[in-house]
């Protein structure tokens, strides 16, 4: 199937579950010309976690004036944080202080706006990147003084488990939804890909990442 019919795929879904989430289409390690297809299906939102990839991918799309908007997903490491700011509009997955501090500081010396995502890991599991749910909760209230001209706090995002159990993801989306509500009112949820989304989405999400379900497996 071409991306624009797993697009309309999707969007069908969303209308019967009267659900307008915004909705990043994950390219990570697919071809430009897959991108530009999905460009010409009226797809603008983008997820990329690996930079120098999504830099060789967008930095010539920008250039013939495609007015993309690009979201990091992986994780943030301190090492090449400095190259999210310009290509990137926001990046979801902040998962630890030094790498906030990093961050913040550099955003000072940047000219354009980056929004950041705070990665929580609900479901304990050792593998996964982020902050603790204790950990999060105590960083919530004192988050605004990180946040910089440059640099503006846009919300939460977590992953389900690896095993992909339903009723395991679908509690630590509605943990997710509650932190939001009671710390962080206003600020956006970012959770669901193609495998979750629709628990997700019941869960009261406000954006969606979904990659293997518009450009195929990766
Ligand atoms: C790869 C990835 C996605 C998309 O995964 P699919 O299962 O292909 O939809 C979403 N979020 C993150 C953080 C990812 O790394």
């Amino acid at each position: 199937m071409s991306i624009l019919q797993n697009w309309e795929n999707l969007q069908n879904r969303l209308s019967i579950l009267q659900r307008r989430p915004q909705v990043i289409a994950v390219s990570k390690t697919k071809p430009i010309s897959l991108i530009r297809e999905a460009c010409e299906s009226g797809i603008l939102v983008f997820g990329e976690n690996r930079i120098q990839e999504a830099m060789e991918k967008f930095i010539p799309l920008q250039k013939e004036g495609i007015n993309f908007e690009l979201h990091h997903i992986g994780p943030v490491q301190s090492g090449t944080l400095k190259k999210l700011f310009g290509l990137f509009r926001y990046t979801h997955g902040v998962g630890s202080l030094s790498t906030l501090e990093d961050l913040s500081k550099r955003s000072e010396k940047s000219t354009s706006k980056l929004g950041f995502f705070l990665q929580v890991n609900l479901t304990q599991e050792d593998s996964k990147h982020g902050f603790s749910e204790s950990e999060i909760i105590n960083l919530l209230p004192r988050i605004s003084q990180y946040e910089t001209e440059h640099l503006e706090f846009s919300g939460l995002m977590t992953m389900g488990p690896t095993n992909e159990d339903k009723d395991l993801t679908r509690t630590v989306f509605r943990r997710l939804f509650q932190i939001r509500e009671e710390y962080c009112v206003g600020k956006k949820i970012s959770m669901g890909m193609s495998g979750d989304f629709e628990i997700a989405l019941e869960e009261g999400t406000d954006i969606i990442r979904v990659g293997s379900l518009l450009f195929g497996t990766r």
